[in-house]
């Protein structure tokens, strides 16, 4: 692609992986969504939907002379569901790939040092000094700002869920996309929904974090996570272009996750695919001005 951004959903499951036949439309892989452009290349998590596109970044640069591989990789959280992915990372183990891991630190606690954690015995056989790739570590706070290349900004928002996270949004210069996972935006009054909606403020792509119906939200309060009738005012009131609803819960069946995103879209009185339940595989590109579905 020459210009423009390309938003690519590698995983749209929350909590774990679902991969069974009767879910397979919207997909059974966790948490994973790539951006690229002509300059470069950014991912929002590492669930288990990180494998494939890491065979295929590998498979890639396999084709190409002996240029480097730069990847950005933007984690949310430490959930076992955003990272899970990361440890089986094909590209982590490529002389030839440089890797930037940003991700949220806690007090007396880098982000690496979290992540080493989880990565080491006895939970995985294969420790972080045994990949080959150069990996640059972030920690990511509120407010941060990171200027990737062709001038792509990328900022930091702390989100609302147990044990803390940071939501992201990247600017590039055709369009602008908000990864919005793990977050419960709680009271629709409260200086959260506010600090969020301004963060959102504009972007062409909301991706919002919404495992639940309004119905189900009371019994799910306090778990870290939305309902998609909340995105659909997130989405109104922060004026996103478009928005896509993920972290879908493990158990919905592609044809109860149909029958919501029909509701939704009639709640929307939808513009033709404002509001969408990401499916595995989906991409959309942002262009200069416009905006289309790309396979
Ligand atoms: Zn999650
Ligand atoms: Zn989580």
């Amino acid at each position: 692609m020459e210009e423009g951004l390309r938003i690519r959903f590698w995983g749209t499951r929350g909590s774990i992986a679902a991969p069974y036949s009767d879910r397979m439309e919207f997909g059974g892989n966790t948490s994973c969504v790539s951006v690229d452009w002509a300059e470069g290349l950014a991912v929002f998590d590492g669930g288990t939907g990180l494998v494939e596109l890491g065979r295929r970044i590998k498979e890639a640069s396999g084709r190409l002379s002996s240029k480097e591989t730069r990847i950005h990789i933007f984690v949310s959280h430490l959930h076992l569901d955003h990272i899970v992915g990361l440890c089986m990372f094909p590209c982590l183990f490529c002389r030839d790939m440089a890797i930037e891991l940003y991700g949220p630190c806690e007090e007396g606690l880098s982000f690496r040092e979290r992540f080493w954690a989880a990565m080491s015995h006895p939970f995985w056989p294969v420790t972080m000094e045994q990949t080959a790739a150069r990996i640059t570590w972030h920690d990511t706070k509120d407010g941060d700002i990171w200027i990737l290349p062709g001038d792509v900004k990328v900022k930091a928002m702390s989100s609302r869920h147990p044990d803390g996270g940071v939501m992201y949004r990247l600017d590039g210069k055709t369009g602008s996309v908000v990864y919005g996972l793990d977050c419960e935006p709680g009271e629709e009054q409260g200086d959260f929904w506010k600090a969020y909606e301004e963060f959102a403020r504009g972007c062409d792509l909301l991706i919002f974090d919404a495992p639940y119906g309004e119905e189900e939200y009371e019994a799910h309060r306090g778990f870290g996570h939305g309902f998609w009738q909340q995105g659909l005012l997130m989405a109104r009131k922060c004026g996103a272009g478009r928005l896509y609803i993920s972290h879908h819960e493990w158990e919905r069946t592609d044809g109860q996750l149909a029958a919501a995103e029909r509701e939704a879209r009639r709640k929307a009185c939808d513009r033709e695919g404002f509001v969408v339940f990401a499916r595995e595989g989906a991409c959309v590109c942002l262009q200069s001005g416009d905006e289309r579905g790309c396979e």
